[in-house]
């Protein structure tokens, strides 16, 4: 999807005023990459409407950047169809709060149990699993799994029992957390390649015994144009509060997001962005809306960064760069940091620009880190606290020392001058202007 929209965007760029037939040419553009993206027909015609009615008007005619004018409007139509503000879990009055999931077999659902749990965890909360999808025999073994790696109790049918009735175990377990003080149950149900009546009445039936305070309809981004009959089919048989978005990691081009927001009116909530229990986050619909313009997700960058860093860590750090004390030995500790953050790829997507290095990203191995970090441990304490000290033939004996090249040790040392530049900008609360970074 961004690809094409920002070519269409870096052609609007260079223009002056807009005329009819420009806005024409870029509504035009903006519905072909829309249908690229799998938006569903419908959900394209609306938007293209839109926007070609509001890029028509005043606003843009009297803007002093029309063009700009016209981004500017195509994002904030993505983003009211996305949900506009973003939306917080309803916790019930009196606890447990119920959350029931749903969505086709593959779509992320026992994945997003053990992610929701983990997170609410964090938060202080003490929630509880439960296997109500009995349809495949490892499912329970699968959530107990995932219960475990995110440190919550999981309720299950008792082994042995024959093959459990999913209401009663869900209806159970809500009676178990209220008499073990687990203030949140996480439903986990289960589901078929295709809708299926049968498993469809199953969980509208577990939602009427359980009677949720949000049931969150999981679905997998890269599914493409299925994504609107999928959605009608659950919204019809068990009605959902919202919506979870997963494998926002793969190559999903955002139309998923866009069609099933639209065309069920049930706000986005969260999406999943890997298979571990951490790759996962409240949905910003502004933020994916610039995502899908490519103007790169900086917020989500930065926000992820703060979460795998100490706090007071962060709060040295930040100093350091505002102070213009950051050093090399701080870029070593901050680059084992990183790697704590597993997926670096997945960061370096989140940079404005990077869906152009594609290629790049693919081809990015870790290895690189650890490279890095060979370089500035072959350096001296003084080289790694005043990198102005490194002239030539320092450089050859860091080469020399840690197996690499003058050439590398040239770019990491470019690399981190140009780090230290950008976040010193952001220490100060400007907007980074992001150089390629290269492994940060
Ligand atoms: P369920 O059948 O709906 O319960 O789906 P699962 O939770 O079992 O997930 C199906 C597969 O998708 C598993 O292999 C998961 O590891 C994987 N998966 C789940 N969420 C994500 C995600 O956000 N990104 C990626 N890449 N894989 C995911
Ligand atoms: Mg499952």
């Amino acid at each position: 999807l961004s690809d094409r929209l920002t070519q269409t965007f870096s052609a609007l760029r260079t223009k002056g005023k807009l005329s009819p037939a420009d806005v024409d040419k870029t509504v035009r553009e903006i519905r072909r990459a829309l249908l690229d993206a799998d938006v569903a027909l419908p959900v394209v015609k609306d938007f293209t409407s839109t926007v070609r009615e509001r890029a028509l008007g005043d606003e843009v005619n009297k803007a002093l950047n029309p063009a700009q004018q016209v981004v500017q409007i195509v994002n904030e139509e993505l983003v009211a169809i996305l949900g506009g503000e973003q939306r917080r879990l309803e916790f019930a009055k009196n606890p447990p709060t119920v959350i029931m999931l749903a969505g086709l077999q593959g779509a992320g659902k026992t994945t997003l149990a053990g992610k929701l749990a983990k997170w609410l965890k964090a938060q202080g909360h003490t929630p509880l699993l439960v296997a109500a999808d009995l349809q495949r025999p490892n499912a329970v073994t699968q959530l107990q799994v995932v219960g475990e790696q995110a440190g919550a109790a999981v309720f299950a049918p008792e082994p042995g029992n024959g093959i459990g009735d999913p209401v009663r175990v869900a209806k159970d377990a809500v009676q178990f957390a209220r008499t073990r003080l687990h203030d949140v149950v996480i439903v986990d149900t289960a589901g078929r390649l295709g809708v299926d009546a049968e498993l469809m009445k199953q969980a509208s039936n577990i939602r009427k015994a359980v009677d949720p305070d949000e049931v969150l309809f999981v679905i997998d981004a890269m599914i493409g144009q299925d994504a609107v009959a999928t959605a009608q089919a659950f919204q019809e048989g068990v009605d959902f509060t919202g919506v979870v978005l997963s494998k926002l990691d793969g190559d999903a081009r955002g139309g998923a997001a866009l069609s099933v927001a639209s065309v069920t009116g049930r706000p986005i909530m969260f999406a999943s962005t890997g298979e571990g229990l951490d790759d996962f986050e409240p949905f910003h619909p502004d933020r994916m809306a610039s995502r899908i313009l490519d103007l790169g997700d900086i917020l989500s960058l930065i926000e992820q960064a703060q979460k795998a860093f100490d706090q007071d860590e962060a709060q040295k750090v930040a100093e350091k760069f505002a102070t213009d004390t950051f050093t090399l030995e701080d870029f070593l500790a901050q680059m084992q940091q990183l790697k704590k953050m597993g997926s670096i790829k997945g960061m370096l997507g989140m940079l404005p620009g990077a869906r152009g290095m594609r290629e790049q990203l693919d081809n990015f191995d870790e290895s690189e880190i650890t490279r890095t970090e060979a370089i500035i441990q072959s350096m001296t304490p003084a080289e790694r606290r005043m990198p102005k000290l490194l002239n030539g033939s320092r450089r050859l004996r860091i080469a020399r020392g840690s197996g690499t090249t003058v050439t590398e040790v040239n770019a990491l040392v470019n690399r981190f001058e140009q780090a230290a530049k950008m976040m010193k900008t952001v220490a100060k609360g400007g907007v980074p202007n992001v150089p390629g970074m290269g492994p940060i």
